[in-house]
């Protein structure tokens, strides 16, 4: 059972940017970050749902993913 693709957990699972989730980005500077803008939306349920199974809850979806769906 194993994965092809390994998740990254720095890129947005939907579009592979760098989802710049301050979480992930204080772990690689080791500098503390503001609270990621991320704890302030609504992620849509339609929108987690087209996250592959392997990465909900490992790669955070980027800002404009987010933004995109909130726009539709
Ligand atoms: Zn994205």
């Amino acid at each position: 059972m194993s994965t092809p693709t390994a998740i990254d957990p720095s890129r947005c699972p939907l579009c592979g940017q760098p989802n710049r989730c301050a979480m992930e980005v204080q772990r690689e500077t080791g500098v503390a970050q503001p609270p990621c803008w991320c704890t302030g939306v609504t992620f849509d349920a339609t929108l987690l749902a087209r996250v592959p199974a392997e990465a909900q809850q490992r790669a955070c979806i980027c800002q404009v993913c987010a933004t995109a769906a909130r726009n539709v």
